[in-house]
């Protein structure tokens, strides 16, 4: 191992790993640094067709077959009390996956593209002014502490956040969906939709900010998780385990009878506080990508795939410009690509929630469907030639994200009584 690297990376998950497939592909030097043993657990399964596209690029299509991945045909929303549902395709192809050997996946192609891998727990960053020179880190199973030089540096480090809690990125700041709690393990004995939809994510909606999700993550185990506010779970359980069959019995009568003769194989485990933004998250040679610096809710599962689309737009950029001797003007124009494509996933699910009959009438208007389309299927990067995020934002007014606020100190300051 080298002291000094073209580019570190912390946390190897969709982001990190993504990354670091490309950078290393085009001949940087890359070392990527991470706490845990892999294949590990993790959430966030359901994967749209703009993370599809990436694991094609990468060239992972036939590995994904062979790990039994179900292929994803769309979406189907079963509204209150089972009353409608609605149907959103995949156009592009793409999977459901089990994250434990789909994130080893990922890391074996960044590898195999040249990658380095530091089994170690980060410590802090050092800087030179707002420069960050390097990473001390805490190798695995013990030994001296070490200090690794780069020249641009990566957090990946997803919800730990890692450059906002050392001070160097803004600060943490809850966002739109920061209310809510989400239980979750897998089950097998779940049946599926029949033919062709069986592969599909189904979201069950109950009332606002109550639902969940079934996303079959093989071809006999599903993903089953359920989303309340923090204040229906104090009223309803004092458990995970006790959330989750609260939710089966509770969030939509289609999930009681498809879960009568299911058994768990997973533990329970929760999600509390996962809807947040940093600002700023990116500086003179760093940059923070996927849940490092913003996640917004699990609803139309963007997760991963914003990570992994961060990812790619952030190593395009940066191979472009290497020479070069300024980063911060392409690292800012990457943070403007990133907030577009975020604020629009933002007026989206604010839509769907503000306005949930609404929104399953415009999946029946032609015109608007396949933007909408679109949009679920990870799009919302290059909005120009579309009149939904348009719409989206005059319908929300001063709850969209969409709107440009001055910055915080910018502001008026309330005037105390
Ligand atoms: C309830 C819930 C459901 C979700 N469902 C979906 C879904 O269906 N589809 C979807 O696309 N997304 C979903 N998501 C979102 C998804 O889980 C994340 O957006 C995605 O995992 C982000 O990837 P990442 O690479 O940014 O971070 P992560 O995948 O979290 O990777 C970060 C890595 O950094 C490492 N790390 C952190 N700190 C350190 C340190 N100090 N030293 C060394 N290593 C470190 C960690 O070990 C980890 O491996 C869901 C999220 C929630 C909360």
């Amino acid at each position: 191992m080298q002291e000094q690297y073209d580019v570190v990376i912390l946390g190897t998950g969709p982001a990190g790993a993504t990354a670091a497939a490309y950078l290393a592909k085009e001949g940087l030097s890359v070392l990527a640094v991470e706490k845990d043993d892999f294949p590990r657990f993790h959430i966030g399964e359901s994967l749209t067709g703009s993370a599809g596209l990436v694991v094609r690029e990468l060239g992972l299509e036939a590995a994904m077959a062979e790990l039994d991945y179900p292929k994803k045909p769309g979406v189907t929303v079963i509204g209150h009390q089972a009353k409608n549902e609605f149907f959103v395709p995949v156009m592009e192809q793409t999977w459901q996956v089990r994250r434990s050997t789909f994130d080893a996946l990922l890391r074996d192609r960044a590898i195999e593209n040249g990658m380095e891998l530091l089994s170690a727990r980060a410590l802090k960053v050092e800087r030179d002014g707002d420069v960050v020179t390097g990473l001390r880190v805490a190798p695995a199973g013990g030994g001296a502490e070490r200090m690794i030089g780069c020249r641009m540096f990566i957090d990946a480090s997803g919800q730990a956040a890692f450059l906002s809690a050392q001070g160097v990125a803004g600060p943490r700041r809850g966002d739109a969906f920061n209310g809510q709690m989400a239980f979750f393990s897998h089950y097998e004995d779940v049946p599926r939709d029949p033919g062709p939809f069986a592969n599909n994510t189904t979201l069950f909606y109950s009332e606002l900010h109550h639902w969940a999700w079934m996303i079959p993550i093989s071809s006999t185990v599903d993903s089953f998780g359920v989303v309340l506010p923090k204040e229906t779970y104090k009223q309803v359980a004092s458990s995970p385990e006790e959330a989750l069959a609260w939710g089966i019995a509770n969030i939509n009568p289609e999930i009681a009878g498809r879960f009568s003769k299911a058994h768990r194989v997973e533990k329970v485990r929760a999600f509390r506080e996962y809807s947040y933004r940093i600002d700023p998250f990116v500086g003179p040679n760093w940059a923070c990508l996927g849940d490092a610096h913003r996640f917004l809710d699990p609803i139309f599962s963007y997760g991963v795939s914003f990570a992994m689309m961060e990812a790619r737009q952030i190593a395009l950029k940066m191979t472009a410009c290497w020479n070069d001797a300024d980063l911060e003007e392409p690292l800012r124009d990457f943070a403007k690509w990133s907030d577009t494509g975020q604020n629009i996933a933002h007026d989206l699910i604010k839509y769907f929630w503000k306005f949930p009959v609404f929104f399953g009438y415009q999946m029946q208007n032609v015109a608007l469907r396949n933007e909408v389309i679109q949009l679920f299927g990870g799009a919302c990067f290059h909005p120009e030639a579309m009149r939904v995020p348009a719409l989206f934002r005059e319908a929300l007014g001063e709850e969209s994200a969409q709107i440009v606020r001055p910055p915080a100190s910018q502001q008026p300051m309330a005037l105390s009584a």
